[in-house]
């Protein structure tokens, strides 16, 4: 049966973790993978999720089936954090998922499903795994201008006069906030751009928002979001909770569907149930149920905003001492950019050549085309950082 088969490509981000692994240099920097570290370069479970944690564990008194959607409880408060504290009162619905990643596939799916011949287009660059989700699914895949190198920021010019060609049988992928991996975010006023496009145009957006309260804070990273979603007839959402609760393993997110009415809405959700059926039949429990009850408690939910605050200003500390650091050494303005970038990532503009420098000469581990894990590096690396890049990436 097997005997035709070849291994899989090795992902090149978990490749590059294990080559740092490896590597015996006293001083080295994995800054490939996508998660967050504290100050001892540690990915902490959040306080208020082990508080959550001891509350299930005396409350808990089933492990029944929950359900094809999941927890209706969690999908509404997600809902709230999504859209808003009025989200019972829109069109959306939401199911729960196995991560954002589950959110992507299923969605893609019924997007097959209502029109086989879509075309997604998703921003070039963005994340590794979004086009062989979409294709996995059975959607071609496009891409529209997104990162400027030049200026490290977007090139809404080049990207808006793209989106204009689109239609109907267009979806438009978006990144809600914390672009991965440019760390480069749009214009509010970009977003509003969008919206009319979409109106005009019948394009359906479809947004990932993986990083929320990463960039400015948990209102003002879906305040674009939301622009959009309270005036375009349909819109799909994928959620995750891996960064912002801290839940990576447990696989905790969520899918939100918008049409016309709530009817059109549920429709949708229900084929989309179908195809959580036919494949995984229901998302994993434990997290929804931890993230449940933070988000259903006053005081839990504060306490975890503060605790998401506290990731945020770390991770915007971090870049502001980097920038300084170099810009120290160079005696320039060249990586100003990096202050400017929201969120976990910045892509740097580094050279495969110059990857393989800061790899080989410094021990700096960045994902190829040069994506950079500004929540994974610790102030106390910076001016060791600073030192690689300004040595490898200065003229
Ligand atoms: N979308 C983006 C933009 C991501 O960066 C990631 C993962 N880091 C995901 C989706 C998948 O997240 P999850 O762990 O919730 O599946």
């Amino acid at each position: 049966m097997f005997s035709a088969l070849t291994p899989a490509v090795k992902d090149p981000i978990l490749s590059q973790t294990l080559a740092c692994l490896q590597d015996t240099r006293s001083r080295k920097l994995d800054l490939g993978v996508g998660v967050y570290r504290n100050e001892q370069g540690v990915t902490p479970v959040l306080q208020s999720v082990k508080m959550a944690e001891s509350r299930l564990l005396d409350e808990q008194d089933s492990k029944a089936y929950v359900g094809m959607a999941g927890c209706e409880r969690f999908n509404r408060v997600m809902m709230d954090l999504l859209l808003g504290d009025n989200s019972s009162l829109s069109r959306a619905v939401g199911v729960q998922t196995p991560g954002a990643s589950g959110a992507l596939r299923l969605l893609a799916e019924v997007i097959k499903i209502a029109n086989p011949t879509a075309k997604i287009w998703t921003s070039d660059l963005s994340y590794a795994n979004h086009a062989p989700i979409m294709k996995a699914a059975g959607l071609d895949v496009a891409y529209y201008p997104y990162f400027d190198p030049q200026t490290k920021m977007v090139n809404e010019v080049a990207m808006l006069a793209t989106l204009s060609s689109l239609g109907k049988n267009d979806v438009v992928l978006l990144h809600g906030c914390c672009h991965n991996p440019t760390g480069a975010d749009l214009s509010y006023s970009s977003w509003q751009t969008i919206t009319d496009m979409a109106n005009v145009q019948g394009f359906l957006p479809f947004i990932d928002m993986a990083y929320q309260g990463f960039g400015d804070g948990m209102e003002e990273d879906a305040a674009g979001f939301r622009y959009l979603a309270e005036r375009v007839p349909d819109y799909l959402v994928a959620s995750s909770c891996s960064k912002n609760f801290g839940l990576y393993r447990e696989r905790t997110g969520l899918a939100v569907i918008a049409s016309d009415t709530l009817q059109q809405s549920e429709c949708i959700k229900s084929r989309i149930m179908e195809c959580a059926r036919s494949s995984y039949t229901m998302p994993p429990d434990h997290g929804a149920a931890i993230v449940r009850i933070i988000l259903e408690d006053k005081v839990l939910k504060e306490y975890w905003l503060s605790e998401v605050t506290q990731m945020r200003q770390r991770i915007q500390q971090v870049r502001t001492s980097l920038v300084s650091a170099l810009q120290h050494r160079t005696d320039s303005h060249q990586f100003d950019f990096i202050a400017q970038h929201k969120g976990m990532f910045s892509v740097i503009g580094a050279t495969s050549d110059q990857v393989a420098r800061l790899r080989e000469s410094c021990g700096v581990y960045l994902v190829d085309g040069g994506r950079m894990n500004l929540a994974g590096l610790k102030e106390s690396d910076v001016p060791f950082l600073a030192d690689a890049l300004s040595e490898v990436m200065v003229p």
